[in-house]
């Protein structure tokens, strides 16, 4: 298994999307907080850390903390709006310290479409420049997009521009919207889309990718939307595997361990081929309807298969259906004997990250929540001006291991 961990290293941003599900809060990370994290990807035998935020290549020590994270021997990488990686310096700098994979986010290739996403002017040229930079330097690169209304009959036509334009992007990832936190919360009715409105366009967006050679995931989009590319999802090939994945976020939640990968069913769903191994519908937030959703009758074994098979993921160790039902049986029970354990989101709780085994996320300071209280104020003038509403506020007392 190939597990990979977060970090959320910081939690402000140069961008101000309107969906954004991570915005800022009153916590801060120092170098020696995030080698402690690390540390601990590291005795759970963790593939790799992503570094996330907000905008992570905001943070001063990000270069310091990815050289730290590749000599402990992590897969290192970075999920960013390409701001700051479109200088060419800054680029060089991270390639330096060891940053093996960049996710650059785009979610339109229309620069009017991306600047009413993100807020801000000119930040599409930025992304562009920062995937030329990325690959001189020879950092591997992926696109990463989130599916909005805004974006979802568009879906193909990012692919056809990034590969005519951007060839060396090998790999894509498809998040659809998280609609359950920070201010993708409060204006899901501008930016949730339903799951007919990218239907076809992802279709298309796949079939393309496939057919020139490139590799894709797919996040939080029920099987029933892209049954020819089912292999592709990311919930399947967590289920299918049997992958975890930890989350350290600077927020109140802290930290959370993602062992189950189901979300919520239909009625129908239980008369779906699919049903033992699709991820359901994303139901946090209550954004999306169970009555989109209608069962399939393709073969199952089928699908796991090319998860078990696929050239370009060995980290799986069964290669054989049968060893894999045998696994995925044994697999079933024990969750089903453990479902007491988990919180109401489904979440495990994580013994490293409880209140009596202290190891905190970031931390509160004077200074940082006084940063915050500015920040949240200019960034609600902004929300103003862009006619969005500003996310909750984050509690000022954390109750940790809460989620
Ligand atoms: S009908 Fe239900 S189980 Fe089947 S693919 Fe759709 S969401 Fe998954």
């Amino acid at each position: 298994m190939a597990n990979i961990g977060y970090i959320q290293v910081v939690r402000h941003c140069n961008h101000f999307c309107g969906f954004c599900s991570n915005p800022t809060t009153p916590y801060e990370h120092t170098f020696e907080s995030m080698q402690v994290l690390v540390d601990d990807f590291v005795e759970r035998g963790y593939f790799g850390v992503i570094l996330t935020g907000g905008e992570p290549t905001l943070h001063t020590e990000l270069p310091r903390i990815t050289r730290y994270a590749r000599d402990r021997g992590l897969h290192v990488r970075l999920i960013t709006n390409g701001t700051r990686l479109a200088d060419r310096e800054f680029a060089k700098q991270l390639a330096d310290a060891g940053l093996m994979l960049a996710h650059v986010s785009i979610y339109s290739v229309r620069p009017e479409v991306e600047e009413q996403l993100r807020g801000v002017a000119g930040t599409l040229e930025k992304a562009f420049q920062a995937l030329d930079n990325a690959h001189e330097f020879g950092i591997e690169l992926n696109v990463n997009c989130v599916i909005n209304r805004l974006n979802a009959d568009h879906l193909d036509e990012n692919v056809r521009y990034l590969l005519r334009h951007h060839p060396q992007v090998r790999h894509f990832v498809w998040n659809n919207l998280d609609p359950s936190m920070g201010r993708a919360e409060v204006n899901q009715a501008q930016f949730t889309p339903r799951l007919r409105d990218f239907e076809v366009s992802l279709h298309r967006a796949l079939t393309l990718l496939q057919r020139t050679g490139r590799t894709f995931r797919v996040e939080k989009v029920p099987l029933c939307y892209m049954t020819d590319f089912a292999w592709a999802s990311t919930e399947t090939r967590k289920i299918v595997k049997g992958e975890e994945r930890i989350v350290h976020f600077l927020d109140q939640k802290q930290t959370v361990r993602q062992t189950d990968w189901e979300h919520i069913y239909a009625p129908s769903c239980e008369h779906c081929s699919l049903r033992t191994i699709c991820g359901g519908l994303f139901d946090r937030g209550n954004g999306y309807d169970p009555a989109e959703l209608s069962p399939v009758f393709v073969s199952r074994d089928a699908i796991v298969e090319q998860i078990l098979h696929d050239g370009d993921d060995s980290s799986y160790a069964a290669r054989s259906l049968e060893q894999w039902r045998e696994d995925f049986e044994r697999r079933c029970a024990e969750t089903l004997a453990g479902k007491h354990e988990r919180r109401p989101t489904g979440d495990l709780p994580d013994e490293r990250f409880q209140p009596d085994h202290v190891i905190s996320v970031g931390q509160i300071t004077e200074q940082s929540r006084r940063r915050y209280e500015h920040k949240r104020a200019a960034e609600s003038r902004r929300a103003e001006r862009l006619g969005v509403q500003m996310e909750r506020p984050e509690p000022e007392k954390p109750e940790r291991g809460s989620t």
